[in-house]
């Protein structure tokens, strides 16, 4: 490959992922071609909740993974890149009920053995601590040093600090490989792009253009926004998360799970609004948001946070997480060869993993040491044989 100062590198799709790592490219002063098939953060990074955490994993890859990208965020606010647009604060993971303290007693043994800070809070301190919850909640685990960024506005942010051109409207159909196999570019709906190097960011869309059908998954999800309410907002310390959201996410093995995935997390925004969510929704395949499903979320959130009854809501969206069967995302170079990368698949921590991915991805690209163990993720299992580049 061509020395990184002349290396022509094409990225397809502008959400957090592909933004992240062209933002990384251009800071070390690498040129690149950002093309999307419609405007920055127009899928599921413009629909995300922004949760900037480990609070709802379990120690093993994925969660080393989130440290990294918390501490990054921790970096980027400190360099002034993202100027207020990240959020530090816990997570409460709230339990109502016997069953739900249970899971949540096993849940901080497992974030405190992977090194994880977790406070535990009894019932009895609840009252104080938030007063705005339900006294129907049965105690409370704290886990610290986490945040909260909006996607599109880190894509924002990301954009205007790296000055990067995002080439709107250009939808990639292929890569095109010569006889012998090696990298030539992209083909789109604009015609050809000549590259030394692609990264396919392309969040859903990267399963035609690798050849992923049965590989990646939509799981839709669905959110809503009250109006401000500074006092309650002041009254919550952090994003409240239900217990339940640990069976929605089958974290808790063995564990029923609802067919629309429900769990609870309530985030008070720094505008002195909610944004409360949500599902987690097998093989819906278009982001709209339903009655029902609203409904349900806002019973949900009252039960756990009273004052929320008398709120309006503003706004209720969806959006679709890309999912890999296998519950690990797709990042690292494709099998066969160097000019290829690939990262999607985040389901639902792009948010959280977007810049720390992109910078991980730049590193391999300009021949940096890894900072960042991508083997739990390689691309290769499922790619094997699909990608000749
Ligand atoms: C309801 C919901 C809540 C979420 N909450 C959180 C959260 O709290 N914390 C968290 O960390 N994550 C969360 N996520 C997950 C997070 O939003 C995603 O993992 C992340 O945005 C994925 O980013 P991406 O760049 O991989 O993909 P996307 O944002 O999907 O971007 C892919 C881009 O590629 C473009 N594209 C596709 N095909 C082509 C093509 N052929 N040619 C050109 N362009 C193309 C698309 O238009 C799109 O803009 C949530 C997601 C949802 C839906």
């Amino acid at each position: 490959m061509a020395s990184p100062s002349k290396l022509r590198i094409a990225i397809v799709g502008a959400g957090i992922v592909g933004v992240s790592t062209a933002f990384f490219l251009a800071r070390a002063g690498v040129g690149v071609r950002l093309l999307e098939a419609h405007a920055p953060a127009a899928a599921a990074t413009g629909a995300a909740d922004g949760a900037v955490s480990v609070a709802s994993k379990r120690p093993g890859a994925m969660m080393n993974a989130a440290l990294a990208g918390i501490a990054l965020y921790r970096e980027l606010a400190a360099q002034g890149v993202l100027d207020g647009g990240f959020v530090s604060r816990s997570t409460f993971l709230v339990a109502v009920g016997a069953a739900e303290a249970a899971v949540l007693d096993g849940h901080a043994e497992a974030l405190a053995s992977a090194g994880v800070e977790v406070v535990r809070h009894p019932t009895s301190a609840l009252a104080r601590l938030a007063p705005a919850l339900s006294p129907e909640a049965e105690g409370a685990i704290e886990v610290r040093g986490e945040g909260h960024a909006i996607g599109y506005d880190v894509v924002r942010r990301l954009i205007r600090a790296a000055e990067l051109t995002v080439e709107r409207g250009v939808t990639v159909r292929n890569l095109v490989q010569s006889s012998d196999g090696g990298l030539v570019g992209l083909d789109t709906d604009r015609g050809r792009i000549e590259a030394d190097a692609v990264v396919i960011a392309a969040g859903g869309g990267s399963a035609e253009l690798l050849g992923l059908d049965g590989v990646l998954r939509p799981r839709r999800g669905q959110l809503l926004v009250t109006e401000r309410a500074p006092a309650l907002n002041a009254a919550l310390p952090g994003a409240i998360m239900s217990a339940r959201y640990l069976l929605s996410k089958a974290s808790a093995k063995g564990a029923p799970v609802s067919p629309r995935g429900y769990g609870l997390v309530i985030d008070p925004l720094r505008t002195g609004q909610f944004l409360v969510g949500g599902t987690r929704e097998n093989d819906a395949t278009r982001p709209i948001a339903d009655v029902e499903a609203i409904g349900h979320v806002l019973a949900d959130a009252v039960a756990m946070v009273p004052g929320l009854a008398k709120l309006r809501l503003l706004r209720a969206f969806a959006g679709l997480r890309t999912a890999v069967v296998d519950g690990l995302p797709l990042i690292g170079r494709a099998p066969g060869g160097d000019g290829v990368f690939v990262a999607t698949g985040f389901e639902g921590d792009g948010i959280c993993l977007g810049p720390v991915m992109g910078r991980t991805i730049a590193d391999a690209l300009l021949g940096r040491p890894a900072t960042l163990d991508l083997s739990p993720f390689d691309p290769g299992r499922f790619l094997a044989g699909r990608v000749a580049a």
